[in-house]
């Protein structure tokens, strides 16, 4: 067996430790006799899963009391509406930070149920930046501001958590969440789904003040609406049970090696390694400015786009995978999400040094 070196964006690569202690789980969790995936939700073995799995990520994050933690389904782009569904009285004004592909799908599906205000857009060049907090043009009365922590097609992060004191300050985290320590006692709400860099597609991670829930009005529907989902402890209906026992691996694994902290040590090296060659060489570009570069998602271009093929196809040869950019950006793209080894990112830039040798 081979495994390749997966740079995809998502599903993105998974520890391997995490996936070889589920096949070892697989048919038997713990002497039950059972998959995960055929236990009732409501029996004691899921139960303990789903609540050491909740238990874990509070501690990951040093979630502040005060907040509900939720594991939903429908990805973050049901987010995208829940939020203005549940944070939104009647017709009020919402803030959106637009840095990028994901930030524009966030404010075009909030459109429909919010005054949209985009405070802030990177679009005149081409989301390669994030616009200063100084320039941006936030409404006075605003339900809360929006923005996106890491662009996972334009490879554009935010440094910090916005400055803003009144406020409710909601995030999509879907591609950096866990990558870093994060001060959640600065946020009302963060989202991610979890086939980033956190456990498989199916399941969507919702940490959520507590003041800030059962709010929307009109009050969404049950299945829409947060209170729902705290009251029910995400079991008002079947969760993706497996999805939240693969994601509670991934927590462990993370506990294991140091926590967030080390995690993001881990993290600013592993990009460290791929910036600094790109930086080097006269055949590779990435154009964010470096402030904003994003340490998991790192699009670039080669000097010559007719040998993209020939690129991509090395790559393969050499167990790397899924390096080619998103289509509304072009080029190539290496997403270095935790589980993603500095032995994987060695090796693409190896292969990158050499490819730009015979054929730069
Ligand atoms: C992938 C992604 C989404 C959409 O996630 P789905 O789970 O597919 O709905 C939203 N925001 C960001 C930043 C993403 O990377």
């Amino acid at each position: 067996m081979t495994r390749v070196f997966n740079f995809s964006a998502g599903p993105g690569t998974l520890p391997e430790e995490v996936l070889l202690r589920a096949s070892d789980e697989m048919l038997d969790w713990h002497g039950s006799g059972q998959s995960v995936m055929e236990m009732s939700h409501r029996g004691k073995d899921y139960i303990s899963i789903a609540e050491t799995a909740e238990a874990d990520l509070r501690t990951l994050l040093e979630v502040p009391e005060g907040y509900h933690v939720l594991f939903l389904q429908g990805g973050a782009s049901l987010q995208f509406e829940m939020i203005p569904m549940n944070l939104i009285q009647g017709r009020a004004v919402a803030d959106y930070i637009n840095t990028g592909e994901w930030a524009k799908k966030a404010i075009n599906a909030a459109k429909g149920l919010a005054d949209v205000n985009v405070a802030a857009s990177a679009e005149d060049r081409s989301f390669t930046y994030v616009p200063s907090q100084s320039e941006w043009r936030l409404s006075d009365n605003a339900a809360y501001l929006h923005y996106t922590a890491n662009e996972t097609i334009g490879g554009v992060e935010f440094g910090g958590i916005p400055d803003v004191s009144d406020v409710p300050v909601v995030s999509d985290m879907s591609s950096n969440l866990l990558s870093r320590p994060l001060d959640l006692s600065r946020l009302g709400l963060i989202y991610a789904g979890a086939q980033k860099n956190i456990g498989p597609a199916g399941l969507a991670l919702v940490i959520i003040r507590e003041d800030l829930i059962g709010i929307g009005e009109p009050a969404p529907p049950a299945m829409l609406d947060y209170a729902t989902h705290a009251k029910a402890r995400s079991m008002y209906n079947t969760p993706p049970t497996f999805a939240v026992y693969i994601a509670g691996l991934v927590f462990q694994w993370l506990l294991e090696n140091g926590g967030l902290a080390a995690t993001e040590e881990r993290n600013i090296a592993k990009a460290k390694l791929l910036y600094d060659f790109i930086d080097s060489s006269d055949f590779y570009v990435n154009p964010v400015d470096k402030a904003d570069r994003s340490r998991m998602n790192i699009p670039f271009r080669l000097a010559d786009p007719a040998l993209e093929a020939d690129f991509l196809a090395g790559a393969a040869t050499n167990n790397m995978v899924e390096l080619k950019g998103h289509r509304s950006v072009g080029g190539m793209r290496a997403s270095l999400y935790n589980a993603m080894p500095i032995e994987g990112v060695q090796t693409l830039v190896d292969y990158m040094a050499e490819f730009a040798a015979t054929k730069g």
